[in-house]
């Protein structure tokens, strides 16, 4: 589509970013372009609405940026995921395996409510750890999750049959 077209436009390629073999997909050209940024919150808050979510979650750090205005335009709240140690109040956390190591994501957990439908947002859907971290941690929560919305998929990592095990008949949908 148009759309498609235009936010595909404004994402860039790195190459050799942040280690040597990576082509990075960077998207700081997408939200210095007001159009195309409008565009992408737009088809995010649409999906937000037709899944039904009450709560819009951001994944760090590109989550936020991206999360943060879906939540206004659909009118609901926003709830950040941080990276361990970030957040002051009493939290859940999850932790996850990376190529090398492990990682942990926390949530605050008065944030989410038993009833909550929540829609995960986030830029880049590689492996899905991450993703597949913040369904464990909303649904540890009580909370349910409505989707999971990501600008785009990495589809050579196999992220989506790894999220679609995990998400349980709800959509995950890439743009
Ligand atoms: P995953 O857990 O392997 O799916 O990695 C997804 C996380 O890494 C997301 O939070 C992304 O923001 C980040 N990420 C992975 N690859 C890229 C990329 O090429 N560009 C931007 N972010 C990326």
């Amino acid at each position: 589509t148009d759309i498609q077209e235009l936010l595909l436009s404004r994402i860039r390629d790195v190459a050799d970013y942040p280690e040597p073999g990576v082509l990075f997909k960077d998207i700081t050209p997408l939200l210095a372009d007001p159009a195309a940024f409008t565009a992408l919150t737009d088809a995010f808050a649409e999906i937000a609405a037709r899944t039904g979510a009450t709560k819009v979650v951001g994944l760090e750090a590109r989550g936020f940026i991206l999360g943060a205005p879906v939540a206004l335009r659909a009118g609901l709240g926003f709830i950040p995921v941080r990276k361990a140690g970030k957040l002051p109040g009493a939290t859940l956390s999850q932790a996850y395996d990376l190529e090398y190591g492990s990682a942990e994501i926390e949530v605050h957990a008065e944030d989410l409510a038993t009833g909550d439908r929540v829609l995960i947002v986030d830029d880049v859907l590689a492996t899905g750890g991450t993703a597949e971290a913040s369904i464990q941690l909303i649904r540890r929560a009580g909370a349910r999750v409505a989707g999971v919305a990501v600008l785009m998929e990495l589809g050579f990592l196999d992220g989506r049959p790894r999220l679609e095990a995990a998400l349980d008949g709800a959509p995950l949908e890439s743009l």
